[in-house]
């Protein structure tokens, strides 16, 4: 008896390369350009450092690792996010962003470690769509796991 392989349909090709060529950019910003979390002068010498080169997912504590996740979001590095999101609580996947949404800035309101490998970072991230301005107050949880921090998932507001 034979039993035959399903059908796979395959995706089309053109699709499939667009996608990669979208998700792997290395220059989302200028090098120059002022970093999107408002602490470094430069993209590059900030978040930048961590969404690619040598250090990339290496964000050394869990403040760096917050705002470097805030600048993927401003530039829609959704493998960066879904890469620093601890597998046990991120989705399966992250939609493209709003249309027209713009964010309008980041402010690290505290950072508490709890120990060597544990921490919590309190925020406030300002963005508006349609012309209306919403605040998003947070207060997230990182782990440091295999020597890479990842974000968890939001506490309870402090
Ligand atoms: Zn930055």
């Amino acid at each position: 008896m034979i039993v035959r392989a399903p059908r796979v349909r395959l995706a089309d090709p053109n699709l499939v390369l667009q996608s990669m060529a979208s998700s792997t950019d290395p220059s989302p910003l200028s090098p120059d350009a002022p970093c999107p979390c408002g602490r470094g002068p430069r993209y590059a010498d900030c978040c930048g450092r961590y969404h690619a080169g040598p250090l990339h997912l290496l964000a050394p504590d869990p403040e760096s690792l917050m705002r470097s996740r805030y600048s993927a979001f401003v530039l829609d590095l959704r493998d960066y996010l879904m890469a620093t999101w601890h597998p046990d609580h991120r989705p399966d996947a992250i939609g493209p962003p709003e249309a027209g949404l713009r964010w309008l800035g980041l402010e690290v309101k505290s950072v508490r470690l709890n120990g060597p490998d544990a921490g919590e970072v309190s925020f406030v991230a300002r963005s508006k769509l349609d012309g209306r301005a919403h605040r998003l107050v947070e207060r997230s949880a990182f782990v440091r796991e295999g020597g890479r921090w990842l974000y968890t998932r939001a506490l309870d507001a402090a």
